[in-house]
C-alpha cells in the first residue's frame, strides 16, 4: 500500500486528521529531508527514507520496492501532493517497475489556499496556477501561460517565484502581466507559511515587480476587481447585488 501525503504549508495543526492516519499506519515513510523534519515527531518506529530535493525518481523507487515487499509506505510532499508536488511520479514509477500495489492520494492544503487565507480571500472567482519554475517547463511556455492568464482576467497564483539562480523571474513575470493588467491591480505575497517568519504583503503590481521573494514564497497577482479591504486582499465572488 502506498499513500501519496500532502503535508499542507508547514504547521502541525494544519496537517489533516487523514495524513496523519496515513502516517500512522505506515511502516516506511518516504520524502525530502525537510519534509520528514516537520512530520519527525509523529513518527513512532517507521523506517524512514528521504533523500535530497534532486533524487525523486530515487526516492519513489525505493519506496514502490518497500511497497512491493509488503509494507506500508506513505510518500509525503508539502502542501497537496498532487499540486507541484510526488503524486503523478509516484504513481508512474509503480506502473513502469509493473509494481502491483494500491495507492492512495490523501489531499493536502496547498500553498494557493494557505496563502489566500492568509491575504484575505483574492481567490474567491476564477484563478490561475502558475509555477515560476523552469526546471521542468521551458520559459517560454510559462511566459505564454502567464501572458493568457492574464488576458483571460484570470488572478494568478504563482508559485516557486524565485530562487538562487532566478532572481529576475517575477520581475519578467510582472512584465509580461502589465502587458494586459494596470500596474495598480492589487497582488500580495506570502512568506513561510505557517512556518517561523511567516510574513505577508499587500502591494500593486508595480511595486510587486521590484519586491524581494524567495523560494518560500507565494504570490497572488489580482485582476482588475481585486481591491483591499481593511486590511485584507479580496477578489469579489459577485454578490454585490446582495449587500
Ligand atoms: N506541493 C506544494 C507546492 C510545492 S512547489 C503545495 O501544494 O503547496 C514549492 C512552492 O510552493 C514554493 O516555491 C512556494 O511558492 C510554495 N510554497 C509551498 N509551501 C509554502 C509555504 N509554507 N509558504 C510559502 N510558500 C510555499
Amino acid at each position: 500500500m502506498i499513500y501519496i501525503v500532502g503535508l499542507g504549508p508547514g504547521e502541525a495543526s494544519q496537517i489533516t486528521p487523514k495524513a496523519l492516519e496515513a502516517i500512522a499506519a505506515s511502516d516506511v515513510v518516504a520524502g525530502y529531508t525537510v519534509y520528514i523534519d516537520l512530520i519527525r515527531h509523529l513518527l513512532c518506529d517507521q523506517q524512514i527514507l528521504s533523500t535530497a530535493m534532486t533524487q525523486e525518481v530515487d526516492r519513489c523507487k525505493a519506496a514502490a520496492v518497500a511497497a512491493r515487499d509488503g509494507k506500508v509506505v506513505t510518500m509525503v510532499s508539502s502542501g497537496d501532493a498532487g499540486i507541484y508536488g510526488m503524486a503523478s511520479l509516484m504513481i508512474e514509477v509503480c506502473h513502469e517497475l509493473k509494481i502491483d500495489t494500491d495507492i492512495e492520494v490523501i489531499a493536502g492544503i496547498t500553498a494557493a489556499s494557505s496563502a489566500a487565507a492568509v491575504l484575505g480571500a483574492p481567490l474567491t472567482h476564477d484563478f490561475a496556477v502558475i509555477s515560476l519554475s523552469n526546471l521542468l517547463t521551458p520559459w517560454e511556455t510559462i511566459e505564454k501561460r502567464l501572458s493568457f492568464a492574464a488576458q483571460a482576467e484570470f488572478v494568478i497564483v504563482l508559485y516557486n517565484p524565485s530562487s538562487k539562480k532566478r532572481k529576475d523571474f517575477l520581475q519578467k513575470a510582472c512584465d509580461i502581466v502589465m502587458e494586459h493588467i494596470a500596474g495598480d491591480t492589487m497582488c500580495g505575497y506570502v512568506k513561510n507559511i505557517g512556518r517561523v517568519g511567516e510574513e505577508s504583503t499587500i502591494l500593486t503590481l508595480a511595486q510587486l515587480r521590484d519586491a524581494s521573494v524567495d523560494m518560500f514564497t507565494t504570490v497572488v497577482i489580482g485582476n482588475s476587481t481585486t481591491k483591499v479591504v481593511g486590511d485584507k486582499l479580496v477578489t469579489p465572488r459577485g454578490y454585490r447585488s446582495i449587500l
